[in-house]
Formats: structure tokens, C-alpha cells, sequence
């Protein structure tokens, strides 16, 4: 199953995907852990990565796509995977689409994790990642919603909502349904 994860930050859509990936066996791929990972690591990706995700702002496109085509390719997403932080622009949705169909795939759905602002600044608050602080975070919701949001009508019928308050295992519920298992 080849699946693409939405949702504002702070959705809890990084902890949702551990457990899919878990029980549907395909991998979660992470953007910003891809990122995180670079980082840690101090690599030429995870140096020019760190300045825009500590300011909140989107790394360029050019950049995470290669970074996404590259863990695409890897032998364990052949068979599907969980797509969690990318497309985060309709432009990136567009590589993404361009990206499977060279290998004849297409997804197979989209779920959007629906959760209140206020919900979502309380969980990035208590999580206390290094770019978690009250201003990132207003950048990053600002980049949300002009940037990200638009997919949400791109994918149309594609999309699948998930109402994503409430606790982890019955959110977890919600989602494996909605991918009819
Ligand atoms: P969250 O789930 O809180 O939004 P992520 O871990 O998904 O956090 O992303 C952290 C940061 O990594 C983003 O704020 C952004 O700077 C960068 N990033 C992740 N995915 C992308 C992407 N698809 N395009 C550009 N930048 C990205």
C-alpha cells in the first residue's frame, strides 16, 4: 500500500505511522527524521536542512525531493510505504505523482489527520523538539496553512479523513479502518 500522511504539524502523525507501518509492514518514511538523521550525522543534506527547519521554514523543494526519490528507491519501499511529511506543497505532490508513475505506481490514498490549532500547539509544546519554540512553531503553522492545506482539495477524492484527537490507540483504530483492514 502506498499511502501519503497530511496533517498540520503537530498532528500526531509520526506516531500514528510507527504503528501502521507496524501492523500493514511497510516502511515509514519521514521527512523530517530523514532530516533530523542528516543533521545528527553532519552531512552536506543536513547542514544546508538545519537553517530553514530551525526558522520554521519549508526546505527547498529541491533538495527533499531528491532526499524522498532516493529512500524510494531503497529495497524495503518497494512493495509500499507510509509518506509522512512529503508533499508538503501541491508541487511536490506533482514530483511525488511523477516519481511513482515511472515505475507504472500510483497511491492508493491519502489520510489527513483532522485536529484543532489548539490541539496542535499544546502537542508541540510538550514534545520540546529543538524547533518547537512558540515562534517556529507560528512560522511552521503559517507555512501550513498557505502551502500545505491546498492538498487537501489537490487530492480530492483521495483524501481520507481521520479525526485525530482523542487517544493514540483509538485514533490508531480510525486509521486502519479507513485503510480497510
Ligand atoms: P512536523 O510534523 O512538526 O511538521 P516534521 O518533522 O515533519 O515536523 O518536519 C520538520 C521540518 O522539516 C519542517 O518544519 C521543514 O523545515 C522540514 N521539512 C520536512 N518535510 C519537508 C518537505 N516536504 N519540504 C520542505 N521541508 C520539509
Amino acid at each position: 500500500m502506498r499511502l501519503v500522511l497530511l496533517g498540520p504539524p503537530g498532528a500526531g502523525k509520526g506516531t500514528q505511522a510507527a504503528i501502521l507501518s507496524e501492523k500493514l509492514g511497510i516502511p515509514h518514511i519521514s521527512t523530517g527524521d530523514l532530516f533530523r538523521a542528516n543533521i545528527g550525522e553532519g552531512t552536506p543534506l543536513g547542514k544546508e536542512a538545519k537553517e530553514y527547519i530551525d526558522a520554521g521554514k519549508l526546505v527547498p523543494t529541491d533538495v527533499t525531493a531528491r532526499m524522498v526519490e532516493d529512500r524510494l528507491t531503497q529495497e524495503d519501499a518497494q512493495g509500499g510505504f507510509l509518506l509522512d511529511g512529503f508533499p508538503r506543497t501541491v508541487e511536490q505532490a506533482e514530483i511525488l505523482k511523477d516519481l511513482l508513475a515511472k515505475n507504472g505506481h500510483t497511491l492508493d490514498g491519502v489520510l489527513n489527520f483532522e485536529v484543532s490549532e489548539d490541539v496542535v500547539v499544546e502537542r508541540m509544546l510538550a514534545r520540546g523538539r529543538a524547533d518547537d519554540n512558540e515562534e517556529t512553531i507560528r512560522t511552521r503553522l503559517g507555512v501550513y496553512r498557505d502551502e500545505t492545506f491546498p492538498l487537501i482539495q489537490h487530492y480530492g477524492d483521495d483524501i481520507i479523513s481521520i479525526k485525530a484527537e482523542g487517544d493514540v490507540e483509538e485514533i490508531n483504530e480510525r486509521a486502519m479502518k479507513a485503510v480497510g483492514r
